[in-house]
């Protein structure tokens, strides 16, 4: 009694895979199908159509003893996955490999922002700009814009002269309470009246702190006439930050608000990836 294995192929009596094997009986050759230890009769080998049984023939192999033939793991070496088996295996390897160049992505950006933060929280500087106009109705008013910042004044119908002065000239209560622009009555300011010089429309500065721009709309010359001011105002962030422990706390804050989440998909992708792998090499 001799045995040969015809290649993988279905089994008809149960619809598993396995080897077809022609086994030599008392002058007769006989199909099986076996799957491990478990053989299965199929027929009679001049009345079994072997091709439609062989999923993917392979060359014949030499003629084995039926004791080799039949041990557990045979020709192909051990139970080969199915083609969806094989297809989780890759599938697996990719995510693992996706989540690993995912996390490498999360540390190497927060690496690159730990470097980056501290120069771009430094740099910051705030720019607020502000600007109205006034209608004149006479020349019985001087307006004081104070410093710090870049003031630009236009006038339309109208001339003023202007007066750079330090603030403490000025007996405001207004500039100690934070406001940059206030009106003045002309008999406030008498005693600076002399030193106003030019005859502008058009007149920009750029103030110190403690510094005050004053002006006076001088002469009309339209019936209706107003000035306009603009003021720039650039304020670099504070050179010590007040609080470096409470600044470098945010910044850790912010990296792990982003590099949190992207290293928990990118852990979830590898252990997918694994466990897909691990159950596609699963028998
Ligand atoms: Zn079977």
């Amino acid at each position: 009694m001799s045995a040969r294995s015809l290649g993988r192929g279905r089994c008809p009596r149960c619809g598993e895979e396995g080897s077809v094997v022609v086994k030599w009986v008392g002058g007769k050759e006989y199909v099986y199908v076996k799957h491990g230890r478990t053989w299965h009769y199929v027929g009679p080998l001049d009345r079994v159509d072997v091709n439609e049984l062989l999923a993917k023939p392979t060359t014949a192999l030499p003629l084995r003893a039926a004791g080799e033939a039949s041990t557990p793991s045979g020709i192909m070496g051990s139970k080969p996955g199915s083609p969806g088996k094989a297809a989780a295996a890759v599938l697996g390897l990719l995510l693992v490999a996706l989540g690993a160049a995912l996390a490498a992505i999360a540390v190497v950006e927060t690496l690159l922002l730990l470097y980056l933060a501290p120069a771009q929280i430094g740099g910051v500087s705030i720019v607020a700009e502000a600007g109205f106009s006034v209608t004149l109705n006479g020349t019985d008013t001087v307006y004081a814009v104070a410093g710090p910042g870049e003031v630009s004044v236009t006038a339309q119908g109208a001339v003023f002269k202007v007066l750079i002065a330090p603030a403490s000239y000025l007996n405001a209560t207004w500039l100690r309470a934070g406001v940059r622009f206030a009106p003045i009555a002309v008999e406030e300011v008498q005693h600076l009246l002399d030193m106003f010089h030019g005859e502008y429309t058009s007149y920009s500065a750029r103030l110190e702190p403690g510094q005050a721009l004053l002006v006076w709309p001088c002469k009309l010359l339209a019936s209706t006439a107003e000035v306009s001011f603009s003021l720039a105002v650039a304020q670099p962030s504070p050179q010590p930050p007040p609080q470096p422990v409470s600044i470098a706390q945010l910044v850790a804050a912010a990296i792990l608000a982003r590099t949190l989440p992207r290293l928990l998909i990118a852990a979830l992708l590898i252990a997918a990836g694994y466990l897909l792998y691990k159950w596609s090499k699963s028998s």
